[in-house]
């Protein structure tokens, strides 16, 4: 059964795309909690990052590298975010893999 970002990926359910390709989508959080906050997600529906397997490391480095090139293009490279929540202790609220990045303010130390 589809998350919301899956019906996302699917078309199905509108977003403020900033990137894709084949395997990555990027969308606006509806709820940012900075003035840069992206999710970026791999369009295979994984859960979260402790269901990630071997076969997926390359995903993980292309995450790495969309995350810079939005940096860039958001002009926040000196300083920002990119984190995933694993599970619900976490905060984990949508079970597809996802990270945020977050930036554009002084983030402080994390809590
Ligand atoms: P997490 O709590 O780490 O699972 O993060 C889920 C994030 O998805 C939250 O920051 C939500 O604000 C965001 N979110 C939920 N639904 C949507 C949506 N339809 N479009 C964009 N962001 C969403």
């Amino acid at each position: 059964m589809s998350t919301v970002f899956g019906l996302i990926i699917q078309g199905k359910l509108p977003a403020k795309k900033i990137f894709e390709n084949e395997r990555i989508l990027a969308i606006e959080d509806i709820h940012p909690v900075a003035p840069v906050h992206i999710l970026i997600i791999p369009k295979k529906e994984i859960p979260n990052l402790q269901s990630l397997g071997p076969e997926d490391a390359g995903l993980l480095s292309e995450v790495v590298a969309v995350a810079q090139q939005i940096a860039e293009e958001k002009g926040i490279e000196e300083g920002y975010r990119l984190l995933t929540n694993n599970g619900p202790d976490a905060g984990q609220t949508v079970f597809h893999l996802h990270f945020h990045l977050i930036g554009g303010r002084v983030l402080g130390k994390m809590a």
